[in-house]
């Protein structure tokens, strides 16, 4: 079976399925309404008891920030309103607790799923979880709980609910597998972070596989095995103990600079979306952070983070990273990023629409908050701001402006703050990258956005799956806009760094080493690796490799032409093998 392997590494292990099938409720007629009153507030309280149980055990595990998540669960059970329409339910039909609560659900379930905004309408699926806690509850079924997870465990479910991701202890989980899902989306992030492999988009296969079958994932090609024969499980199992080594010889590039051989020094560093993440930045040597995706503080929220909230979490990874560099990117949200308490108008193309920093220069008091409290964390750490979306040389003064009165206000307020810190901005839109010279000028430095920039340029939704033949970060468009970013910043004197998916890509490194960029940004599982190819390059060989890339047709021609020089088996698996070889004589 083949699905889409958005998180790369072979999972072996045994299957956990997540189990989200609808329970028969049967409608009974009750004898005694006041039981059945009494069964339903009872069950509210177990549920809450358990999401608190669940609050506390995953602040240890993960954080306040994916705990989140049982607290906001906790308020809906707490809506008098919806007990008291339960309520009148059993009264006036004399009917059981349970088919009451789902009847409620339902009406409330459906009502947020006609929403077009897709945030909202994904919020149906919280309902959808809460309500059927309290119903497993009424019923006496066992929830799902993630604490029952043996080791090597495959995970497969139908999606993954953030209540569920957040549960999930890396530490048990050989792999994930969804029926839904893309390389954007919710798991798929998650899963990359914390180095989980993962396959999505496999139609059905809760229904395919059993509990506790044995299960082979391959979360780089996308296949799945379910019940291997032995020479299946002896041939992944292998491929599994060459990952392994692999991963134990990287380990050997921890602590060395990332040079290539003729002396061109870049600085690698890691990709987050929470405080969390910053375990696995530290675990994999990243020497700074390149992207902090800062939106994923404002969303699973059901109102917007404080200045103070936001505060903690900015000095929290500024504290925990030292001097090392820490780029924040401020909001970005809207396209596939909702966040309900905004009210984003509804759009007909959300890609091209309110987003990101034309919402925040719209909604100034919120952009004034967040950057007040990136300043006030400044203190803590070696921070630099970054402004995403920029498509106007307006956008970025207006944007300098507003951090200038942030700045203005906390220094009259007496808040100490560092006023030297770098301003940058995302090169992820083409105006941007086109009028790449000018903005330079206004900025310390600026972060190639791979992702949106492809889909801009080839006008291809970053979601559409039948477009993703179009999607490709090795089209020489893209390669040309990109070489055209690097040199404009470089003659304006700025360092140039990448923070999109492109930048990890094993067979592109050497072409951006070639085009002279300053600094990768990628999940934190690839920083090794990374080094590694680096350190093994000749920058001089690879900006003729560079250029040859940019006279070439289309993106398959250039694939080709860098798989042939860059084949993984012979580049960066074989020449590690063979390297420890040499060292054991
Ligand atoms: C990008 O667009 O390349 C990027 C890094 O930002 P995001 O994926 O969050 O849009
Ligand atoms: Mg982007």
């Amino acid at each position: 079976m083949k699905g889409l392997g958005v998180s790369s590494g072979i999972g072996i292990g045994k299957a956990f399925i997540i189990d989200k099938r609808q329970i028969d409720i049967i409608k009974k007629y009750v004898n005694d309404v006041d039981v059945e009153l009494y069964r339903l507030r009872s069950a509210f309280e177990t549920a809450k008891e358990q999401l608190q149980k669940l609050y506390k055990e995953t602040i240890d595990k993960l954080g306040e920030k994916e705990a989140q998540i049982f607290k906001s669960h906790e308020m809906m059970l707490e809506d008098e309103t919806f007990i008291f329409e339960v309520e009148n339910i059993i009264k006036e039909e004399k009917i059981n607790a349970e088919y009451a609560l789902n009847e409620v659900s339902n009406i409330y379930i459906q009502m947020f799923q006609k929403i077009e905004d897709e945030y909202l309408r994904e919020r149906s699926e919280d309902i959808k979880d809460v309500m059927n806690r309290v119903i497993r509850i009424l019923m006496g079924i066992v929830h799902t709980n993630f604490s029952e997870l043996e080791e090597n465990s495959i995970i497969v479910a139908k999606d993954l609910t953030p209540s569920d991701t957040a549960q999930i202890d890396r530490k048990k989980v050989a792999a994930i597998i969804t029926e839904i899902g893309g390389k954007t989306s919710h798991a798929a992030i998650i899963a990359r972070n914390l180095g989980i492999p993962t396959v999505v988009g496999l139609n059905n296969i809760t229904d395919k596989i059993r509990p506790n079958d044995t299960v082979i994932c391959d979360g780089k090609t996308g296949k799945v095995l379910i019940n291997p024969n032995e020479k299946q499980l002896y041939h992944y199992t292998q491929k599994k103990i060459r990952e392994e080594e692999i991963k134990k010889e990287l380990r050997e590039q921890v602590g060395l600079p990332t040079v290539t051989k003729d002396g061109y020094l870049v600085s690698l560093t890691a990709n987050i979306g929470t405080p969390k993440d910053v375990d696995m930045v530290l675990e994999n040597n990243a020497e700074g952070i390149g992207l902090f995706r800062s939106e994923f503080i404002f969303m699973n929220r059901n109102c917007q983070p404080t200045e103070e909230e936001q505060f903690e979490q900015y000095k929290e990874v500024l504290v925990k990273m030292g001097d090392r560099p820490v780029i924040i990117r401020t909001l970005d949200i809207g396209g596939d990023k909702n966040v309900p308490y905004f009210d984003i108008p509804e759009e007909m193309n959300p890609f091209l629409g309110y987003r990101a920093i034309r919402l925040c220069l719209g909604n100034v008091e919120v952009f004034r908050s967040q950057l007040r409290a990136i300043l006030r964390a400044s203190v803590y750490g070696n921070v630099k701001i970054m402004f995403p979306m920029i498509s106007t040389m307006k956008e970025l003064k207006d944007s300098k402006k507003i951090l200038e009165q942030a700045m203005s206000e906390l220094a009259e307020e007496g808040i100490p703050f560092k006023d030297d810190i770098e301003i940058g901005i995302m090169i992820e839109i083409p105006s941007a990258a086109i009028i790449s010279d000018l903005l330079a000028k206004e900025v310390d430095f600026f972060s190639i956005g791979t992702n949106d920039l492809i889909q801009y340029t080839m006008a291809v939704d970053r979601m559409n799956s039948k477009l993703s033949h179009l999607y490709s970060q090795y089209h020489p468009a893209l390669l040309r806009l990109i070489k055209g970013i690097i040199d404009n910043a470089h003659k304006a004197g700025i360092w140039v760094g990448m923070c999109g998916e492109a930048a990890g890509d094993p067979k592109l490194i050497p072409v951006f080493i070639g085009m002279g960029l300053d600094e990768f940004s990628m999940n934190a599982p690839s920083i090794l690796r990374s080094r590694y190819i680096i350190r093994n390059l000749n920058k001089a060989d690879m900006e003729k490799i560079a250029n040859n890339t940019l006279d070439m047709e289309n993106a398959l021609e250039v694939e080709e032409y860098l798989s042939c020089l860059f084949a993984e088996e012979d580049y960066s698996y074989l020449r590690i093998c063979k390297n420890r070889r040499k060292k054991n004589g």
